[in-house]
């Protein structure tokens, strides 16, 4: 099983998370995302664990800033979208939309999810039954569209959907808080969403992420999922 480390980075900014995996039966281990060097080598040297891989979902510098330290200091390979070689520092093994790479005895498929930048892709690891969703979803909310149409959204958002409900999502950024107000005008009578948002505060005041949450909970609570057409999708905007 994948075991899964969330950490928060550029805290109080843009609060990242960055998450350290590692696949227990092998010991292999990757970071996705390094936003920011310095607490994912604390969390690393704290675990004693030196991680083989990088993992990116997109090319933001928010998600990629910490590649080239983690890979000089860990000896780790970054690994992403091969149509974003140009745009990842570090870049070292490419893959297709479509094909999958294997952690241990943890598997992730690489799906396309283009909008928020193109290639930005999901990891998503079915028999763990765990997605790294990005800048693509967070709790109750969704990412810009720096890269691509309201149209290509909505097809992302369509992939996440078909994804089953009873696997969790870690996203790339800690918004839940901005995105509540939102979600609780859009959606005023979901009783799902009340929990929902009553859990992810208490959480919050807490210091703790809101995630993993079901992604099954996710489609109902979550606006721009919820949304069942493309013009109910567009009129979000
Ligand atoms: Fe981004
Ligand atoms: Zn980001």
């Amino acid at each position: 099983m994948l075991k899964v480390y969330t950490i928060l980075c550029r805290a109080g900014k843009m609060d990242n998370y960055s998450y350290l995996l590692v696949n227990e039966k092998s010991g292999k281990s990757a970071v996705v995302d390094p936003s920011e060097a310095a607490p994912i080598i604390k969390k690393c040297d704290e675990l004693g664990i030196k991680p083989d891989y990088i993992f990116n979902t997109h090319h933001h510098f928010d998600h990629t800033d910490a590649n080239l330290e983690i890979k000089s200091l860990y000896g780790s390979k970054v690994v992403a979208n091969i149509n974003d070689a140009a745009r990842i520092p570090g870049f070292d093994i490419g893959i297709h939309p479509g094909e999958t790479f294997t952690l241990g005895d943890s598997t992730a498929e690489i799906i396309d999810v283009s909008a928020h930048t193109q290639g930005h892709i999901l990891w998503y690891f079915p028999k763990d039954k765990i997605v790294f969703t990005g800048d693509t979803l967070f709790n109750l909310c969704i990412g810009g569209l720096f890269e691509g149409s309201i149209e290509e959204m909505y097809s992302a958002l369509q992939k996440i959907k078909q994804l089953p409900d009873d696997i969790v999502f870690y996203p790339g950024h800690e918004y839940t808080l901005h995105s509540i107000p939102m979600a609780l005008h859009l959606l005023p009578n979901s009783e799902k969403l009340l929990q929902y948002v009553q859990k992810a505060r208490q959480n919050l005041a807490r210091n703790l992420p809101v995630s993993p949450i079901p992604l099954g909970l996710e489609k109902e609570c979550n606006p721009y999922l919820a949304a069942n057409s493309p013009e109910e999708f567009q009129e979000l905007f």
